[in-house]
Order: C-alpha cells, then structure tokens, then sequence
C-alpha cells in the first residue's frame, strides 16, 4: 500500500513570504523553498511504501531525487579531509546556513533531502564522522529541538475564545527528531561529523509506532524490546529535562552499547575508536544501535532512519533487496546490526 509524503509533513507552521517570517521554524521554511524553486535543495513528496509485519514494522519512502546524493566510499579519503573542495562541510555554503546560536556548530540545509526540511549540524572545527556523538553534539541537537518545538507550540496555541464558542483547534505539534549515523558502515555518507535534525516521522503517517517510542523506562536501558530483529538500546526520557539529563541518558546508552561491543571483541583499529553505530533521539527517548553493516555490499543501506524502520529509497523496485532477496527484513536487520538476544 501506498501514500504520499505530504509536503510540509503534515503540520509545519506556514511558509510565510514576508520578508520578516514570524518564527525560526518559518525562516527555515523560507530559507528551504528559496534554495528547493532555485533547484539548490533537491527534494520532492516521497511515496509511502508499507512493510505490514508483526515484527518489525517498516516503511519504504522513495525519493528518486536521492540518486543525485554523494556518498563517499568507506576508505574514501575525502572522509578524512577539512579540504573544502571535497567536504561540503568544511567551509558550509553560506547560502545553506541558518542563524542558529551556536559556539560549537553551525546549522545548514541539507542538499538532498527527503524532508521539508532536513537540516544538519555540522561541527565547526573537523571532528571525523566515526567518533561517538559527545556532550556538545548531544546538546546542539536538543537545543535545536527545543526551540523549534517550542515556538511550533507558541504558534499554535488559540490566541482566545469567546464564552459559549468552542476555541479553535489546536493543530497537531510539529515534533523533531535527530539521527548520528557514526561512521560508513552505520550508513554515513561524508565524513565530517554531523547530527542531523527532521519532522519526526509520526504513526499517522507511517501506519506503525517507531519501536524505541515503546521503552518505559527512564532508569533501566531497554535491550530486547518485543521482537525487534536487532540488537538496541534504548531509554525513556523525564517530561520536561533539560540538555544534561539527555546527556547523562546518553552516555549510559553509550557505555551498555561499549560494554556490547567489546565482548563481541570489537577493537580500535586504523586510529577508529568508536565502533559503528546510529543514534536516534527525540524529546521522548534516546536509542542506540550496534552496526556491522552499511548493506551497501546488498543493495539494500540503512541509516539511522532505517534501522528504526524508516528506509529511504530511491526506487520501488529496491524494496525486495530489503524484504526478500536475503531472506526475510528481520533476518536483514540484523545483519545490518546483531541480532536481538
Ligand atoms: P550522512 O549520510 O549521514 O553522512 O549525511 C550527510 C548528508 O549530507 C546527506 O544526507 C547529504 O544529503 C548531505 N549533503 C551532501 N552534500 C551536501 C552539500 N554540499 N550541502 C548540503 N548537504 C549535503
């Protein structure tokens, strides 16, 4: 079954033409449609492709325009370098470039994106894409959510009601949610290190719930979550924390996820510290994800995205690669990543 991806995924605020746009959120939105009607953005509605199962829930969202996206080979020097000629992060186009406050990264556009829009923090000194998110991506990524769901909050909120008059309806929040692909086989496609920051894929749109929103706990980490095919870690976050506290759930993520890798006798090799893995947070949770794969070898790569069940693809007829051609999504799952316990 198909549906298309809605434009604006479903409840951004307007786009509004003035030259003083009513909120960040707006001027993102202009910024994204100046670049998209100059053909600088390459992006169009994806089509929804639904994977019904009853374990691991997927949609396929094709956008062909993705075939237009670099993605640097693994042992691609181009990785390694601050060269801007072949790091598009480097020296960011200052077209791209939002005004975000930030001491330690810059917030742009991304080029080829699936999303309205899909932005990227990169850091503004080199740091190289294989290493662990630290405190200070962590905290640009949730500051950035926080204000982008804050003033979609603002802005939707009924501006007053007459007595006996019901007040206008109040549209669905906009929420975000940020993803880190750490290194080529956890599906990064450069090699300069950032996080990057989308409309949350909602169930309305994607028919299931995205696995990690199941977690309960704030305390104890989540590893074997009802028959997800691969190896997770996932905590629940407090209403209303601040950056530190999603920094310390994150770094109690990271150790159970270190303490995984180590005894599968995982090892720092060619100067790579951090073993392949993707990260995926809202305001709500905070999930990691071992890698061993990109899937590249299969035609058939995730990213971050798709390892919550969310592929991006740039035709229909990738979809079997992915459900059938090595034998069933699950059993693909988690040869990207390790099998669930
Ligand atoms: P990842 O695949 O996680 O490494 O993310 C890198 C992202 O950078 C991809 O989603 C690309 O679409 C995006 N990208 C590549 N080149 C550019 C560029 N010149 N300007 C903006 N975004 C870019």
């Amino acid at each position: 079954m198909t549906s298309r991806g809605d434009a604006t995924n479903g409840s951004h605020l307007p786009a509004v033409e003035s030259s003083t746009p009513s909120s960040f959120h707006a001027l993102v939105l202009d910024t994204f449609d100046s670049l998209q009607r100059q053909s600088q953005i390459f992006y169009a509605p994806y089509e929804n492709i639904k994977h019904v199962s009853t374990t691991f829930p997927a949609v396929f969202q094709v956008a062909p325009h993705l075939n237009r996206k670099p993605v640097l080979a693994a042992d691609a020097p181009e990785r390694r370098s601050n060269n801007a000629k072949v790091n598009p992060f480097a020296n960011p186009d200052p077209a791209f470039v939002l005004p975000f406050q930030c001491t330690t990264h810059t917030l742009m556009l991304n080029k080829y994106c699936v999303y309205r829009p899909q932005l990227l923090l990169v850091t503004k000194q080199y740091r190289p894409q294989h290493e662990a998110l630290d405190a200070g991506d962590v905290k640009a990524a949730w500051d950035l959510m926080t204000q982008l769901e804050g003033e979609a909050l603002d802005s939707d909120r009924p501006t007053g009601s007459t007595q006996g008059v019901s007040p206008p309806q109040r549209s669905p929040r906009q929420r975000w949610l940020a993803f880190y692909n750490c290194g080529a086989e956890a599906g990064s496609s450069q090699g300069h290190k950032h996080v990057q920051v989308v409309p949350r894929p909602e169930t309305h749109e994607i028919s299931f719930e995205l696995f990690p929103e199941t977690a309960t706990s704030t305390t104890t980490v989540a590893a074997n979550i009802d028959s997800i095919p691969h190896k997770h870690f996932v905590l629940r976050l407090p209403d209303n924390i601040g950056s530190d506290a999603a920094v310390e759930a994150y770094n109690r993520l990271l150790q159970s996820m270190r303490t995984f890798f180590n005894e599968q006798g995982w090892r720092n090799h060619n100067g790579v510290t951090d073993p392949p893995h993707n990260v995926v947070f809202t305001k709500d949770w905070i999930c990691l994800i071992p890698r061993r794969s990109s899937g590249m070898e299969r035609y058939a790569m995730a990213n971050a995205m798709g390892m919550i069940g969310v592929f991006g693809v740039t035709h229909p007829a990738q979809v079997p690669s992915f459900t059938e051609d090595w034998g069933s999504l699950d059993e693909h799952m988690a040869y990207l990543g390790f099998p669930a316990d």
